[in-house]
């Protein structure tokens, strides 16, 4: 019987894995978006949407010995059929004994005399064993039975298709077309030393297992695919920006005396970590391979200053460096605070945006293409085409978490390969850092410098807003200390975000009408905004209503408290950031978490969560739960699947394992001509992701 519609039947098309649902019989407009509700659009959807969990039917009883209050299954004849409105009785007769069986609903193609096999719950009423609306099969003879007798899979359903309904389709592309589309693509030599099954193999198994150990052989199988297929991605990646033999080897950079004079003035003691992570990273400067190295450190645990360290270290030996920020405002900031420093150590700085005119512009390019700037700091935009530095030796992005894994591409080739060192305060696990970047280094800054108050963390419901009136008002009026408070926001120009910021902005002067508020968002020009900062700082402003554009970096020691509206609508990594604002002077600090009126339970869940630690890297590892890997680093939206299969906390050895591989292969063969399905798969799932455009 075909599979194809009636509609395409006469196109001969070619069925890929990238065809539409809609292609297979049975799958009309209507059942094409419910399955799309499920994230599922295209034939490979079908395949990878995985069971949710699995119903183990495999034990087939008798009606002799139906065991009442659990699910059982039998095959048995249907003796009795009485169907009255909405309601179907059977009685039910094999070689052992009768029971009945009552569904709710009008079976008008049951008939007596059938046999079919069933599977649900019996009550033992009066005697009589009863299915109550079992699920069930006509079957014709004993090899169809499909529901029984097997370990039965249980998909992600709605409302508007029904599980029944998705383990047909489901069958039918497995039956049907997996063989076909699915094509191994791993190396043979791989399959053979760990004796992997195939991965059409893996997904049928997946589909309906066998038994427990065929299941775990299977997915193990999967979920080493996925992170092969990543690690073996990055590797080629690195291999195009930065690997290549005729690469220049970049500087080998040492600290001299603008180093030395800052290290000795400085006004506090390092933490013990800082020092580290500043030997670690003037180990790397002085090699003759390129630096790519990740600085960790949760907010507030002074990462500027190692990397202030670093700069000065590039300067020192009379090359460039670059420092980039995710947001203008924090590279402003950055430069600022940096700029009279570097002057007086005898180091130029520059700054560059998007935002600043075409003569302002030119000069600064000028400059970096001179060589008479010494550090240029800037947003995304110092990287863009016509940024031509005279010896850029080495790159420092700020907040990388911000930029997604891959901008970092178009970085490396820019320079001939400079050193580089990635900065984030959202700590990244230790598989999510190892399956994003392969064997990058790492420096992580474990402590936060003496002095520092824990920040007291408060669920408030929204309608209980009016118990914060005083807090607010003795913390500007007695202390004068400052407060941020934030509305959330998705997307920097939404108009939303903008409403609920002038909304509270009203709100808030209506109630504190002595208190100076200010605020700041996305639609305010550049200068707008770096003039609100620069108030704030100042402690002109006392009250700064904003959106998340406060988010990373900003530091103003002497705002202690931040309120944080519809708090459930963050994630936890932005809202860990958030509080980061607070709690970076001496005095004690609170962050005020609004629940808002639409929370979800996850949502609940979150703040929570804030409330019971402030380390950053036991925040992540609940994100990483809660979510998912892809979103905390950004990669969903730069086309790198979430895993299907692999979970990072779990599959920390088979990752492990794919990345050793990985390595091995690309060692032997960088462009992996021996592998071109390989190549082809990695391209396939990863190439908009990794930047892999490889010519090939
Ligand atoms: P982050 O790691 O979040 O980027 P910053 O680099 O902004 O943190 O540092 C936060 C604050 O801590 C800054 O005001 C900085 O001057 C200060 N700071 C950095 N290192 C130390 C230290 N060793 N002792 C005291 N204060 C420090
Ligand atoms: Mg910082």
């Amino acid at each position: 019987m075909s599979h194809l519609s009636r509609s395409h039947k006469n196109q001969h098309e070619v069925i890929r894995l990238s065809s539409p649902v809609e292609i297979l019989k049975g799958i009309g407009s209507r059942r094409a978006a419910a399955l799309a509700k499920l994230g599922v659009s295209t034939l490979e959807d079908l395949l990878f949407l995985l069971p949710r969990r699995y119903d183990d039917r495999r034990f087939i009883n008798t009606l002799s010995n139906l065991v009442p209050g659990k699910i059982n299954n039998v095959v048995a004849k249907i003796d009795k059929i009485l169907i009255k409105s909405g309601r179907t009785e059977a009685t039910l007769k094999d070689n052992t004994g009768t029971a009945k069986a009552v569904w709710f609903s009008d079976k008008f193609f049951v008939h007596e005399g059938m046999t079919i096999a069933l599977s649900g719950p019996v009550e033992n009423k009066y005697f009589v064993n009863e299915f109550v609306n079992p699920e069930f099969q006509i079957i014709k003879s004993l090899d169809s039975v499909r529901i029984i007798g097997k370990i039965i899979p249980v998909y992600p359903a709605n409302s508007e298709i029904k599980q029944t309904v998705i383990r047909g389709i489901i069958r039918s592309v497995l039956e049907n077309y997996s063989e076909k589309c699915v094509k191994e693509f791993l190396p043979q030599e791989i399959l053979k030393r760990f004796g992997m099954m195939s991965n059409h193999e893996a997904l049928l198994t997946l589909h309906n297992p066998k038994d427990n150990m065929t299941y775990i052989r299977a997915r193990n199988r999967l979920a080493f695919e996925e992170l092969f297929l990543l690690q073996t991605g990055i590797l080629m990646r690195r291999q195009k920006f930065s690997g290549n033999d005729n690469a220049r080897p970049s500087r080998i950079l040492t600290p001299g005396k603008s180093f030395q004079e800052f290290m000795n003035n400085l006004p506090f003691k390092l933490t013990d970590s800082q020092r580290l992570a500043i030997d670690e990273i003037l180990g790397d400067l002085a090699r003759d391979k390129p630096m790519n190295r990740l600085l960790q450190g949760d907010v507030g645990s002074g990462k500027t200053l190692v990397a202030f360290a670093a700069l000065l270290t590039a300067g020192d030996s009379g090359t460039q460096a670059a420092l980039m920020a995710p947001t203008e405002i924090l590279a402003w900031q950055h430069y600022e605070k940096l700029r009279k420093s570097l002057e007086s150590l005898g180091l130029k700085a520059g700054f560059l945006s998007g935002s600043l005119s075409t003569r302002e512009k030119r000069g600064v390019l000028w400059g970096i293409s001179t060589g008479e700037i010494d550090i240029l700091i800037g947003t995304h935009s110092i990287f863009s085409d016509g940024v031509n530095f005279r010896n850029l030796s080495l790159v420092i992005i700020d907040e990388q978490h911000r930029f997604g894994v891959l901008q970092r591409g178009g970085l490396i080739s820019k320079g001939s390969s400079p050193h580089v060192l990635a900065m984030t305060a959202t700590p990244i696990p230790r598989t999510l850092l190892l399956s994003l970047y392969g064997d990058l280094d790492s420096s992580t800054l474990r402590e936060l410098p003496a002095g520092r108050k824990a920040i007291q963390t408060i669920i408030l419901p929204q309608e209980n807003l009016h118990v914060l009136r005083d807090m607010i008002r003795e913390r500007v009026l007695v202390k004068h200390e400052q407060i941020y408070w934030v509305c959330p926001l998705i997307d920097e120009n939404e108009e939303s975000a903008l409403i609920s910021v002038s909304q509270a902005h009203e709100r808030l002067r209506e109630l504190f009408p002595e208190i100076n508020i200010a605020m700041l968002h996305g639609k305010m020009t550049p200068e707008m905004k770096s003039r609100v900062m620069q108030d704030f700082a100042e402690n002109k402003i006392s009250l700064l209503i904003s959106t998340v554009i406060i988010e990373v970096g900003v530091d103003v020691p002497n705002a202690t408290m931040i309120v944080i509206q519809d708090a459930g609508n963050f994630g936890l990594a932005q809202l860990h950031q958030l509080r980061g604002r607070v709690g970076r002077g001496k005095a004690h600090s609170v962050c005020v978490l609004l629940e808002g009126t639409n929370i979800t339970p996850e949502g609940k869940e979150r703040l929570q969560a804030m409330q019971k630690t402030s380390d950053g890297f036991e925040l992540a590892e609940y994100d990483l739960r809660q979510r998912g890997s892809g979103e905390i680093c950004g990669t969903r939206q730069h086309g790198i699947n979430e895993f299907r299969v692999a979970d990072l906390i779990r599959d920390e050895k088979i990752l492990l394992l794919a990345r050793d591989e990985a390595r091995a292969l690309i060692r032997r063969d960088r462009n992996l001509e021996s592998e071109p399905l390989l190549k082809r798969e990695i391209l396939r799932r990863l190439a908009g992701g990794l930047e892999l455009a490889i010519t090939s």
